[in-house]
């Protein structure tokens, strides 16, 4: 029998377990032109919750009692066609299935000799892109700036300061534990790194840290935390904002602080962006991430679970920082 995660009702704030429903289903057999595809790894991201909500958004909902989809990496087991044979790697926007036949659109080959095959979910995959693309077009980084990264112990925010180093900034990044803190500043050779779980005034704490200001800010997470970053810019800051975790669970909208005075006397830029938004330089960006990526100057982390059923689980556990770098789930 085949098993399928399918998002059984629409989370109301945090998302519980009962939310999903394990189906088992007869196992697929591909027609004539398919391929059937076994699930290897599964990438579980923050932006799907907001494919849970009923909500218009850049991407339609999931739809109540379908599988839920995800960057996939699986093996083909077997081919009706000639673009894809037996034994073939194949990285696509995939259902949470252990198996599931597909036509090959919007597949592609991905090469293990190249890469670990989970890195195509991260550095070299969606994750990857989004920091290069959301620094160099919006963050404009320039050498000896001043560049703070929130979540920068997740997928994104890890490459995005060792890129910012790369591009000769001063990089500070924002984590949810002592542990991720010692990671950033070891192996991601930030500059430094505050814990805000245990920083009292991190608005003091991120001012102590950036004595020059800040000059990128490049916002993962929203909230309270970039209130306190943001009230520490410099004039013509820029500020890629690149996700708002701390608020995907929320039910109310929350109050904080008008930025309009302080973009306006800081003439600074604050842009909102989906990474689809420049799928015209993805090939550019994921050819230079592969080569810095070969070549030692960037590096990642990856937090991998072990098992199907496990995938709610691992995607629940992101709101809770139990990831350092991807989170992915191994099937
Ligand atoms: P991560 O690997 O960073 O995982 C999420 C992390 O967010 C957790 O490990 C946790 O780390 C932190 N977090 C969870 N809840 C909160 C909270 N309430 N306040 C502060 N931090 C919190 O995920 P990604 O790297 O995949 O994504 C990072 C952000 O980028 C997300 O907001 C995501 O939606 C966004 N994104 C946007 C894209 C785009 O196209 N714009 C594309 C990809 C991602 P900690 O221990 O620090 O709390």
């Amino acid at each position: 029998m085949n098993k399928a995660i399918l998002l059984h009702k629409r989370p109301v704030g945090m998302p519980v377990l009962s939310d999903f429903l394990m189906l088992k289903e007869e196992m697929p057999v591909p027609a004539e032109g398919e391929l059937l595809l076994k699930t290897m790894y599964v990438s579980v991201d923050p932006y799907l919750r907001g494919r849970m909500n009923e909500a218009k958004s850049y991407i339609p909902p999931f739809e109540l009692n379908k599988p839920i989809q995800s960057a996939i990496i699986a093996e083909v087991i077997s081919s009706n066609q000639t673009d894809f044979k037996k034994g073939d790697f194949v990285s696509g926007h995939l259902e949470w299935k252990e198996y599931q036949v597909s036509t090959g659109k919007g597949l592609v080959k991905v090469n293990e000799k190249e890469a670990k095959l989970t890195a195509y979910l991260g550095i070299l995959g969606m994750t990857g892109l989004t920091a290069y693309l959301g620094l160099t077009e919006i963050g404009l980084p320039k050498a000896n700036e001043t560049l703070v990264v929130s979540g920068a112990g997740g997928a994104v925010g890890s490459i995005v300061g060792q890129l910012g180093k790369l591009m000769g900034c001063k990089v500070v990044g924002i984590t949810g534990s002592d542990e991720k803190a010692d990671m950033l500043t070891g192996k991601f050779k930030f500059d430094q790194a505050i814990n805000y779980k245990t920083t009292p005034d991190l608005k003091k704490a991120i001012r102590n840290t950036c004595p020059d200001g800040i000059d990128i800010y490049f916002d993962n997470v929203g909230g309270e935390i970039s209130d306190a970053v943001l009230m520490n810019i410099n004039k013509y800051a820029r500020i890629p904002l690149c996700g708002a975790i701390s608020l995907y669970n929320t039910t109310s909208v929350p109050m904080g602080p008008r930025l309009q005075p302080l973009l306006l006397t800081k003439s600074a830029t604050m842009r909102g962006f989906i990474i689809g938004d420049f799928y015209k330089k993805f090939p550019e960006a994921s050819t230079q991430l592969g080569i810095w990526l070969k070549e030692g100057k960037i590096t990642f982390s990856e937090t991998i679970v072990d098992g199907f059923d496990n995938i709610p689980q691992a995607f629940l556990d992101l709101f809770e920082g139990k990831n350092d770098g991807k989170m992915i789930v191994k099937v």
